[in-house]
């Protein structure tokens, strides 16, 4: 199993675009962080996790050539805004199956009705699999890869998180109910929301995200969907040993 990190910034980026704080200007190309998501690989399946808004970059910056499924979080603009940058992908490959649970399949067909009610003919639509997930419905990609659908709340929103084997990627939460956290034991490498130091409404911050990484023990803790807040050099110190900032470009892996 591999995780490949292709964005950990918060939903505008970092840097945020007319900022000058230190991490925006930081020369550390680790405080430079594309919009969230991240790409699995495992016995020669490849799984991506959220279409960014910077998917295009992304996949070129990581030559991806294809994909055996999306899967979404949920709709949020940062999450899905990269969806009509599969159509290269489409035109060599064929359609894509994308899984997303109902509230995201709901926002996903009004935000890219032009995808799901065509009003023209030609100029390339992205060619979508329609798959809905549910909370602990596990369902395989290929044979060795197994997906655990894991529900968690952004805000108000249920989101889903996702456990492939002994890896899980979670991220827009504020909350993981206790029916989640039970399908989240024995994890070996577990990515989580931390946006900052300080409370915020709908995510997690540094305080909660290390009591969810306390209560759930994984071997490694890598933190995600940060924002300008922190710097990673600096703020290394505020973890404990296990627990990481996670970098764009970063490959997590059992091998
Ligand atoms: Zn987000
Ligand atoms: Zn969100």
């Amino acid at each position: 199993m591999k995780f490949t990190l292709l964005g950990t910034g918060t939903s505008t980026g970092v840097p945020s675009i007319g900022c000058e704080c230190e991490t925006c200007t930081s020369d550390d190309p680790r405080d430079n962080r594309l919009r969230v998501s991240v790409l699995v690989e495992h016995d020669g399946s490849r799984v991506l996790i959220d279409t960014s808004a910077d998917f295009r970059q992304q996949a070129l910056r990581h030559r991806i050539k294809s994909l055996d499924a999306v899967l979404i979080t949920h709709c949020h603009a940062d999450h899905i805004f990269g969806l009509d940058d599969i159509r290269p992908l489409n035109f060599r490959h064929g359609a894509l199956g994308v899984y997303a649970n109902e509230p995201a399949w709901h926002d996903i067909r009004r935000i890219f009705k032009y995808i799901f009610e065509p009003s023209h003919y030609g100029g390339g639509l992205p060619q979508v699999v329609a798959h809905t997930v549910e909370h602990g419905a596990e369902f395989s990609l290929a044979p060795a890869l197994r997906v655990t659908p894991v529900e968690v709340i952004h805000g108000r929103l249920p989101v889903m998180a996702y456990r492939f084997n002994d890896f899980a990627y979670l991220t827009d939460l504020s909350e993981i109910p206790a029916r989640s956290l039970e399908l989240l034991r024995g994890l070996d490498v577990l990515v989580l929301d931390c946006l900052r130091l300080r409370p915020h409404p709908t995510h997690l911050w540094l305080e909660r995200s290390l009591e969810y990484v306390s209560e759930l023990r994984p071997r490694r803790a890598v933190f995600t969907h940060i924002a300008h807040d922190i710097k990673h050099a600096r703020d290394a110190s505020l973890l404990p040993p296990g627990v990481e900032w996670g970098y764009d470009g970063q490959e997590l892996s059992d091998e």
